[in-house]
């Protein structure tokens, strides 16, 4: 069967890879000229199996109207001009309302855990298989509390992730510190903190490359610069895909893929794509920004990948360099760093690196001298968190997105999981496919 899987991010990469293992055709179609250049470039860089709270929560509503104001605000919501791909937004805030309590929540939780740990799974069996190097560090993650209100909160939160099998353990700021000494100059601040032992962290864009070559190797065709226009369907089943080369006027550049079978994972995109061919899935752009620097002082740098729970930011050691990223912006499919907004949320991201590890590295912003890279993507986001993996109802279209805040933890398992489906597979018992 000769398949076309669309996109080369985390996720369209790790479903080319099963597919070609189970000696399917494989065609990747990217936009850009090499894989990963998209969302899945500079991403906090967690596996964060056992962090994995959908946003949407009984609190989260009223959280966000007192944060409707702040320029740094962890969630932000910038209502959008209400018509064309704007309608989007009130669309998808409705349904993310109606996730926003207990029952939803729990579901939820539960079936974000399941792809999890199916997920880690394969990853590290990927990761055993072909060797693939990404600054990998097996040292858990850390989330830090600053305020006693809300590490009273995370108490709670960790027995009822306890309930659904996640390890993740209450300490206090001494046993912090053990864990993970470079927040000594930080810790007076610090009320206690969680730990989920059995987290990683890594290189989302490094891991994706190198997963993508993998692929070549094993005879996956990849076709860079090539832009998806439309999918052309007869009798209710995919048959092509029509293309644009990039590089070239349309009158040159366009051609026509034959296809047994198409995958979509063109991330916060595949909305938009899929709704052409009358398939509406509510994923939404939740655009967020990182900022990285190379580290000057090493032994002043965590090995632990962290989470600063007041600003909502993790920061993670990936070999020489620090990243730090976070916050949510539901502003629609906008990229840019310049506005007011996005200039506020770099310089916080950059300003609290240098309060908790002051001296690491040269958190300097550029108008000061510095050379920070700092960088936005677009998270793919469902109302629920839980990814579209599955099934359309356009016999042989598939989709594999809406990953959120979540797809570097769950590429290797959504692409196994997809490649499985497939094949008329069960895959994960407590997940809902799409599909059925
Ligand atoms: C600030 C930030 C921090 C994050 N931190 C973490 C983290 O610590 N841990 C974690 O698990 N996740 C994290 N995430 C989420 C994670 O990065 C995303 O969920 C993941 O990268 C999504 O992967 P994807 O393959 O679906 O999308 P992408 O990486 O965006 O890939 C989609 C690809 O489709 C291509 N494409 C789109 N349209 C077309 C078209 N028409 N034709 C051809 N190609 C097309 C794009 O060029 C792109 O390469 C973070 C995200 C952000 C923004």
């Amino acid at each position: 069967m000769h398949i076309v899987v669309v996109g080369a991010g985390i996720i369209g990469t790790s479903t080319a890879w099963y597919l070609a293992e189970r000696g399917h055709r494989v065609t990747v179609v990217e936009r850009q000229p090499d894989a990963a250049l998209e969302t899945s470039f500079a991403n906090a860089g967690q596996i964060s199996v056992s962090h994995c709270e959908p946003w949407a929560h009984r609190d989260t509503p009223l959280k966000a109207l007192k944060w409707m104001f702040s320029k740094e605000a962890p969630l932000l919501f910038r209502p959008q001009w209400p018509l064309g791909e704007g309608w989007q937004q009130y669309r998808w805030s409705l349904r993310f309302l109606g996730e926003c309590n207990d029952t939803a929540f729990h579901r939820n939780v539960g079936h974000i855990v399941a792809l999890g740990a199916y997920s880690h799974a394969a990853l590290k069996a990927l990761v055993a298989q072909t060797g693939i190097d990404y600054h990998r560090l097996e040292r858990g993650i850390a989330h830090f509390f600053a305020d006693q209100a809300a590490f009273d909160g995370a108490n709670a939160l960790a027995a009822l992730m306890q309930q659904f099998g996640v390890d993740r353990k209450v300490i206090s700021t001494g046993e912090l510190l053990r864990l993970e000494p470079s927040l000594a100059p930080f810790s007076a601040r610090v009320v206690g903190a969680t730990f989920t032992a059995s987290d990683e962290s890594g290189d989302a864009c490094v891991f994706t490359q190198r997963l993508a070559r993998h692929c070549a190797a094993h005879g996956v065709e990849f076709l860079f610069g090539q832009h998806l226009q439309s999918l052309e369907l007869a009798s209710g089943a995919v048959r092509a895909v029509q293309l644009q080369a990039l590089a070239q006027p349309s009158s040159v550049g366009a051609s026509r893929l034959a296809a047994d079978a198409v995958v979509i994972a063109c991330g916060s995109y595949s909305a938009p794509i899929l709704r052409r061919v009358g398939v509406d899935l509510p994923i939404y752009p939740g655009k967020g920004y990182s900022a990285t620097f190379p580290i000057l002082r090493p032994e002043l740098a965590p090995s632990v990948s962290v989470i600063d729970d007041s600003r909502k930011i993790a920061i993670t050691r990936l070999g020489d360099q620090i990243r730090v990223a976070g916050t949510i912006e539901v502003s629609g499919y906008d990229l840019g760093l310049d506005s007011a907004v996005s200039q506020a949320r770099c310089h916080m991201l950059a300003r609290r690196v240098e309060e908790i590890w002051p001296g690491m590295c040269d958190t300097r912003l550029p108008q000061e001298g510095g050379n920070p890279k700092f960088w936005t993507g677009l998270r793919p986001a469902t109302p629920t968190n839980i990814p579209y993996i599955g099934q359309t109802p356009v016999r042989g279209l598939w989709v594999n997105a809406g990953h959120g805040t979540l797809g570097w933890t769950h590429g290797a398992g959504s692409g196994k999981a997809l490649a499985a489906r497939m094949a008329g597979e069960e895959a994960i018992a407590d997940f809902p496919f799409l599909g059925g």
